[in-house]
């Protein structure tokens, strides 16, 4: 089954609005083995509506549009294509009143224009949308199957998650799918990518025509995601060779892997906090609160995360974790010392197991040849020990900080672990 992508919306060619639906479809289809082979965007013209069909037929059989669905007049996706299938639109009355309900609900008067979303294609199947007003419908023409979703982002992703997904997947695969993934952070991909070259050998000595396996580096800022996907028949087949290979990438990937599953390193460091009843507290001065932030995303973190100071001027360094003013003024706050009394300070005044201590310069400005843009000082203790390391990076602003803090988490997981800490002791 190959599916093509058709970005409808002038909105999105005029620059106005980035195009996150084809990366949502993307790697919505990827994780479930169905093969994208374009994607092709075009404006909110009958014309251009018209091209695009044709060509996304003439690459697949399987064609998945996104926008154009709305109530306004510019909104034409429906009308076109029920053309280009030669069919015509009706009113649906189970639609109208969806419609109508969820406007009584909101409380906001329907209009004649929303009446428009009513209308369904005589020859399709429609959907009713749970989560917005335009339903969905899909069409068929010989092998041509073809799906219609909102371009609202949100609807946009649950409808094709939730509807359009199971529908294909019912249809069109009766393969079966297994995914593992082994997430890493610090070491770079080319590195990974030379140390598993042999497991990279073996996995594709194992595909025949009837099972697939593939590794696939997915890396971000800092991390690497390694995801093994199986593709076959037999279910328990496919299960050991898969198991196998994760168990020949775990000690080689070693030390850098944060988890064996597909958590974020925030997540992965409330298990190990949650696992020894112990807290963690931070003491940001470059990160601004961003490591506090990533904490306090997972749920539940309210278990093992207490709260921080955010001490960015040297007043509070000085006043809240009595750092001497000496410290500051003769090695400067961006120092091992005043990193060592913000994260000593810190377990003292924030009464935590594990403490986590920032201090660096996220850019573009305040570097000098000592201490260049992107220098950091991280700091992690407990009531035992306190180490401190420094970094360089050299990222824009928004990305140092974000370098920063995940590089502060994996500190905090090699410290709590007892394995080897990154960065420079001087
Ligand atoms: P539409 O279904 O074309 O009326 O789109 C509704 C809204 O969804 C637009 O105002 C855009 O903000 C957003 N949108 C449409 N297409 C996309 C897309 N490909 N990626 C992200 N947002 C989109
Ligand atoms: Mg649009």
């Amino acid at each position: 089954l190959k599916a093509v992508l058709l970005i409808i919306g002038d909105e999105v060619l005029n620059g106005n609005t980035l195009d996150t639906n084809s990366n949502f479809a993307a790697g919505l289809f990827r994780e479930n083995g169905i093969h994208l082979s374009n994607i092709i965007t075009v404006g909110d013209s009958r014309q251009e509506i018209i091209d695009g069909l044709e060509y996304a037929f003439s690459r697949g059989s399987l064609v998945i549009s996104t926008g154009g669905l709305g109530p306004t007049k510019d909104d034409i996706t429906k009308a076109t294509v029920a053309e280009y299938f030669n069919t015509t639109l009706t009113l649906s009355n189970e639609v109208l009143e969806t419609i109508r309900d969820r406007y009584e609900k909101r409380g906001i008067p329907m209009t004649k224009l929303n009446e428009n979303q009513a209308l369904v294609p005589v020859d399709g199947k429609y959907y009713i949308n749970p989560v917005g007003s335009a339903p969905i419908f899909r069409l068929k023409k010989e092998d041509k199957t073809y799906f219609a979703l909102p371009g609202v982002p949100r609807e946009m992703q649950y409808l094709l998650e939730h509807i359009v997904l199971p529908e294909l997947k019912n249809e069109f695969m009766k393969e079966i799918i297994l995914q593992e993934n082994i997430m890493t952070i610090g070491i770079a991909e080319s590195v990974l990518a030379s140390q598993l070259y042999s497991i990279e050998e073996l996995i594709e000595e194992a595909n025949t025509l009837d099972h697939y396996f593939k590794l696939a580096y997915l890396p971000q800022l800092m991390k690497v995601k390694l995801q093994l996907t199986a593709r076959g028949k037999d279910e328990a087949y496919l299960t050991e060779k898969i198991t196998e290979f994760k168990n020949l990438i775990l000690p080689i990937a070693g030390e850098f892997v944060y988890a064996k599953e597909n958590i974020t390193i925030e997540e992965a460091i409330g298990n190990l906090l949650k696992e020894r009843n112990a807290t963690i507290s931070c003491v940001e001065s470059c990160t601004g609160g961003y490591i506090s932030h990533l904490l306090t995303k997972v749920p539940g973190s309210s278990s093992y995360y207490h709260g921080s100071l955010i001490s960015y001027d040297n007043r509070l360094k000085t006043g809240k974790l009595k750092i001497n003013t000496n410290v500051i003024e003769t090695k400067g706050a961006v120092s091992k010392e005043c990193c060592f009394d913000m994260t000593s300070g810190g377990l003292e005044f924030l009464e935590t197991t594990y403490i986590l201590a920032t201090t660096g310069i996220a850019g573009p400005t305040g570097g000098s040849d000592e201490k260049p843009v992107g220098t950091v000082w991280i700091g992690v203790g407990n009531k035992d020990r306190i180490e401190t390391r420094r970094f360089l990076f050299s990222r824009s602003r928004e990305e140092n900080i974000h370098i920063f803090a995940i590089t502060a988490l994996d500190q905090l997981r090699r410290f709590i672990l007892g394995l080897p800490l990154r960065g420079e002791e001087a």
